[in-house]
């Protein structure tokens, strides 16, 4: 087995190691608890269980609230974030079990983090912005490469990458089109930005925001008339209402 291979079956097999372990030593202390260490082990596993359990209510509840009231509640971040990290894969089995689609799932998420990052009103300076593109958005049949230095684009018109760089200049952020997942985390590393306007399709931004959290993104899922990853198109409205927020700081 290849060492990447080792690593991963290693780290699954340590994992159900631990629930089970965790699993043996609660029965074994429900079944011993009359002396006084064992109920002291089990009030103490009982504990860290209702805590962790709490903490998820409260980035429930956290979640919910900032939707309703359009503000950010500061002491309900860490929940809500655990709930998130903690929930969003159960969520997408759940769904996938009664036959919700995934995509639905995933803009769904996209749109509550968008709500949870308006409502916390980040203000940010221009060159801390980075708008952040997928590589599919150039017309499919451009002979411009625009990968290594956007700037190369003619901006003839034929996709959104002229739009999108007449945007980036008249606000003054930064913008990198990025071919990958690897090659967008790259940016964020090389770039430093303190707030992230992303476009890309459901699953990629989904993985992205939850990579790079705490860092404030919002997510603007491409549209794909011609299907996934060739011509993609997006809204400019959506685009300059997002870069807008940053830099005033609220919508
Ligand atoms: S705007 Fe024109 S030149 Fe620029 S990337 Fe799109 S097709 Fe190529």
């Amino acid at each position: 087995m290849y060492p990447k291979k080792r690593l991963f079956v290693g780290l699954i097999c340590l994992s159900l190691l631990v629930v089970l372990l965790l699993v043996g030593l609660v029965w074994y202390l429900a079944l011993n608890r009359f002396s006084l260490i064992n109920q002291i082990l089990l009030l103490s596993v009982g504990s860290l269980f209702l805590i962790l359990l709490g903490m998820v209510a409260f980035g429930i509840g956290g979640i919910v609230l900032t939707i309703w009231l359009a503000r950010s509640i500061p002491p309900l971040q860490s929940p809500i974030r655990i709930a998130t990290n903690l929930l969003f894969p159960i969520a997408l089995y759940l769904g996938r079990l009664i036959n919700i689609d995934r995509d639905l799932i995933r803009s769904s998420f996209i749109e509550v983090n968008n709500q949870l990052v308006r409502a916390r009103k980040y203000l940010v300076s221009p060159g801390k912005v980075l708008l952040l593109t997928p590589h599919c958005l150039q017309k499919a049949d451009c002979p411009i490469k625009i990968t290594n230095n956007v700037q190369n684009c003619k901006r003839c018109g034929g996709c959104s990458i002229g739009s999108l760089l007449e945007l980036t200049e008249r606000y003054g952020v930064k913008l990198a089109v990025a071919t990958g997942g690897t090659f967008a985390r790259k940016f964020i590393k090389d770039y430093r930005p303190q707030a992230v306007v992303a476009i890309a399709c459901e699953r990629d931004l989904t993985s992205g925001i939850q990579d790079i959290n705490p860092l404030p993104v919002v997510g603007i899922i491409n549209e794909r008339p011609q299907g996934p990853c060739f011509n993609t198109q997006v809204n400019l409205n959506r685009v300059e209402n997002a870069i807008q927020y940053f830099l005033k700081g609220g919508d």
